[in-house]
């Protein structure tokens, strides 16, 4: 069982789809044009991709190359449905990303075969991605997406700024509770995490109790508020078996020319201040 985001204009190819697919269990999303595609890929989470090439508004290849520049879309599996099926068309779409291309007329069987092999795929990208504990970018994608925006930031000067976060007291939540507990408050705080991010944001697991929180199209102060915000959410949430606990919160801006260990250091040094300075606060790193 997966969720299938159909992107096709043909009405008829939608509700062959729609009926074939659900018949095996899965669900269904549609969309007639590569920029509803795009939007529905990356607000509703589809695990599998069936995309048309030639369509009103935006085309296959582009609503491809967009979904594969998405971070929320990382791990979804694409098949490319296209009645251009020549050897020049396959390239084009396997290029932009798609990662498997069939021609139509279409054989049903093969597409289901298809859509099982991609659905194997979908579960180890994201595996490969996602920390299994709290389902947060894990360390490897965040090290990706920082070097991918610290070059946007090199080429565009748009902003970006990063923000460490770190439980406060979390070993006496193990000791006196036991892992599971811990584990509990870790996907809590991960929740409360994602509730207080804008979709440009990418919030990771940087290891233990520790956080990154990766903000796109963010000057400093923005960060420092939305620090602020989060800081609060935690110190006003309930923890099961536990009940209030505190973090430290330290923010930067990423100045261009800047490595990703120099961005993070700064933000580390600021978040040794906040515990220093008596935890449960946000300490913000001023570049030079
Ligand atoms: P401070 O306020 O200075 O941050 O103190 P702290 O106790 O939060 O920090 P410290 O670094 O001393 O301890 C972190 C603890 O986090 C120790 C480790 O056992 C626990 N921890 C790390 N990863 C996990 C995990 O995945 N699950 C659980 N339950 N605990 C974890
Ligand atoms: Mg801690
Ligand atoms: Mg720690």
């Amino acid at each position: 069982m997966a969720k299938i985001l159909v992107v096709d204009d043909s009405p008829d190819i939608r509700s062959l789809l729609r009926v074939q697919l659900r018949l095996d269990g899965h669900d269904v999303l549609e969309a007639e044009n590569g920029s509803l595609g795009l939007k529905a890929a990356t607000e509703q989470g589809p695990d599998l991709v069936i995309l048309d090439v030639m369509m009103p508004e935006m085309n296959g290849l582009d609503a491809c190359r967009l979904i594969r520049a998405e971070p929320a879309c990382a791990a979804i599996y694409i098949i490319m449905l296209s009645a251009k099926g020549d050897t020049n068309d396959r390239v084009s779409g396997l290029d932009v990303g798609a990662d498997s291309y069939i021609a139509k007329p279409f054989e049903l069987d093969e597409l289901k075969a298809q859509i099982r092999a991609g659905i194997r795929t979908v579960e180890n990208r994201r595996q490969a991605i996602y920390d299994a504990l709290t389902g947060l970018f894990n360390r490897r994608s965040f090290d990706d997406l920082m070097t991918r925006e610290l070059a946007s930031l090199e080429r565009t000067g748009r902003d970006l700024s990063l923000v460490m976060i770190d439980l406060d007291h979390f070993k006496a939540v193990n000791d006196t509770h036991g892992h599971s507990v811990g584990d509990s408050v870790l996907r809590d705080l991960a929740e409360i995490l994602r509730n207080v991010c804008r979709p440009r944001d990418l919030p990771c697991r940087w290891g233990g109790e520790e956080f990154v929180w990766l903000m796109p199209e963010t000057d400093l102060e923005g960060a420092t508020q939305a620090a602020e915000r989060l800081r609060a959410d935690i110190k006003a949430h309930g923890f099961e078996k536990v009940g209030t606990l505190t973090a430290s919160l330290g923010v930067t801006q990423a100045n261009e020319g800047e490595s990703a260990e120099q961005v993070h250091k700064r933000a580390d040094e600021a978040l040794y201040r906040a515990k220093n300075g008596g935890r449960n606060r946000v300490e913000v790193a001023f570049s030079e």
